[in-house]
């Protein structure tokens, strides 16, 4: 029996999780179907990982300034290890954001990949049936309306 949603959003990156966000708001019942992390590229892989490296940079780069700005802060060592560590903290933190988003605003996450059908229905693999693609009969949703935001993996 397939689940029965007004809207189907498929990817819960920037644009499918906002869309998500938005198509609740307005009263519509609203899937969300991700086969990765809630967040996308942008807070998993892409911006937020990036700025919260680049920050660690800039204050390397501030504290090797430092002296000519009259402040003695002794010798400075970096850790690339520490900071890809607080780098993956800061996007966890950013995708679990999401997660919590989606629970506030009534939003169902599935979990999987989906493949667009015929009739406004969405098949939905788990991710370990993408790896066996013969096992596992994939879980059926139907909508009114589908909306994509799968972002360039698609
Ligand atoms: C290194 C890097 C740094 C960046 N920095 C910035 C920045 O500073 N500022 C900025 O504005 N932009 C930045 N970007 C670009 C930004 O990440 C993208 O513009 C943004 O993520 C696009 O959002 P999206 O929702 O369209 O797609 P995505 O973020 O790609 O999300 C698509 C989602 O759909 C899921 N998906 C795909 N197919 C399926 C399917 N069949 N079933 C279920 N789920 C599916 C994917 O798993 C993914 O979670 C950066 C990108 C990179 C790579």
């Amino acid at each position: 029996m397939a689940s029965q949603f007004d809207v189907i959003i498929l990817g819960g990156g920037p644009a499918g999780y906002v869309g998500a966000v938005r198509s609740a708001q307005l009263g519509m019942s609203t899937a969300l179907i991700e086969k990765d992390k809630l967040g996308g590229v942008c807070v998993n892989i892409g911006c937020i990982p990036t700025k919260a490296l680049l920050h660690s940079a800039y204050i390397a780069s501030l504290l090797r300034e430092a002296k000519e700005f009259g402040v003695e802060a002794g010798a400075v060592k970096t850790d690339y290890g520490v900071a890809m560590q607080r780098s993956r903290k800061v996007s966890d933190q950013n995708s679990r954001g999401v997660e919590f988003l989606m629970k506030k605003n009534k939003v169902t996450v599935v979990k999987g990949a989906g493949v667009l059908q015929p009739g406004r229905e969405v098949k939905v693999r788990k991710r370990s049936e993408i790896r066996h693609e013969h096992r596992g009969t994939p879980r059926p949703v139907r909508s009114r309306t589908q909306m994509s935001g799968a972002g360039d993996s698609a």
